[in-house]
């Protein structure tokens, strides 16, 4: 038995790779994926705005079911095996060192991350756009219900479990005005989630088409039938950040959008910063406007494996209310991935990938 997989070789060079199945090690999972799905990061990688090893094998977003596993197990303690269908965290950590210890086991001295290892290392099958993939001690997995489809399935491992991460560090939401500010697959769930939770959103991206994607992502009601004050309202919608905010969620990266959101925090109000992922350039804070007005600014980055298992749980519970047909194109096999990854009119939020 072998794997395949694409191969990365810098720029737009890419080529399909066969590769001897992998012997499973103590504590190693190996997976056969079902589906991944394009973040948008990996187009930056391509286009050459994020620095990555290469040769690699890219893609972080997967899921699959288990072929193999030699007592890997799950975020909940439990042993994997065979037929196990799963998600898996990004970052595959140490778990002793001083981070680690911290809690912040995503940003481990040693850290390694899913799509994101040479081709050329210990690691050769670390990413999501093959056939396998080989889930290593130290990673998050989470087994994944049926009734999640493998296209939402899918976007667990980095959108919606990253986005777990930032409204843990937004606290308490029920009643608050909460700005998601960017409205790519993040922002889509941060929407979907900030409602369930009885907050009333403003959901802000240049793009229309966004908007209106947002507006399916927040049913009127609350996606989670949760009766919050927020989610009994339509989703307001704008352009441009107009009107003031206790808690501002920024996914955009761009130096404007965080300049937007910090201008929109009330007294009290907090600023989550997720999508400042590469260098944009520095934004001004004045520190007696933060001192006075009580603010917080904070930042996320990845997150930890018990926000993997609050993603499933939030796609569980939503996942088929949610209009993910909307934000997902796709599918793509394996031979129409290089020319997805490098295409420039990016439609919607998500492709599909099934090898
Ligand atoms: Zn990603
Ligand atoms: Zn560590």
């Amino acid at each position: 038995m072998s794997a395949e997989a694409l191969l990365w070789r810098g720029g737009r060079d890419f080529e399909i790779v066969t590769v001897p199945l992998p012997d499973v090690g103590p504590g190693e999972t190996l997976v056969r994926l079902t589906a991944a799905t394009v973040c948008g990061s990996d187009r930056h990688t391509v286009s050459g705005r994020r620095p990555s090893p290469c040769p690699s094998v890219l893609g972080h977003e997967g899921v699959g079911e288990v072929v193999a596993s030699e007592g890997g197990r799950t975020v909940a303690g439990d042993l994997l095996r065979p037929g196990h269908r799963v998600v898996f965290g990004v970052t595959r950590s140490c778990g002793h060192c001083a981070a680690c210890r911290r809690g912040l086991s995503a940003k481990c001295a040693t850290v390694t991350k899913v799509g994101h290892e040479s081709f050329a290392g210990d690691w050769p099958l670390s990413g999501t756009y093959a056939s396998h993939i080989l889930l290593r001690e130290g990673q998050a997995v989470s087994t994944v219900p049926a009734a999640i489809e493998d296209g939402a399935a899918s976007t667990a491992g980095c959108a919606v479990a990253t986005v777990m991460a930032v409204l843990e560090r937004a606290g308490e939401l029920t009643g608050r005005r909460v700005l998601v500010n960017g409205l790519g697959m993040l922002g889509l769930v941060a929407v979907a989630a900030a409602r369930s939770r009885g907050a009333e959103v403003l959901a802000v991206d240049p793009a229309a088409g966004r908007r209106r994607l947002a507006e399916s992502f927040a049913p009127v009601g609350g996606s989670e039938g949760a009766s919050g004050a927020g989610g009994a309202r339509p989703l307001a919608t704008s352009a441009v950040v107009d009107d003031g905010v206790d808690v501002a969620l920024e996914f955009s990266g761009t130096t404007a959008g965080v300049r937007a959101c910090l201008d929109a925090l009330e007294v009290g109000g907090s600023l989550v910063l997720a999508g400042s992922v590469a260098p944009a350039g520095t934004v001004e804070v004045d520190p007696e406007w933060v001192v006075r007005g009580w603010r917080t600014i904070t930042g996320v980055h990845n997150y930890e494996p018990r926000h993997l298992q609050e993603a499933v749980a939030m796609l569980s519970r939503s996942g088929d209310t949610l209009p993910w047909d909307e934000a997902l194109d796709g599918p793509v096999g394996a031979l129409d991935l290089a020319a997805e990854l490098t295409r420039r009119d990016v439609g919607r939020p998500r492709t599909v990938v099934r090898w």
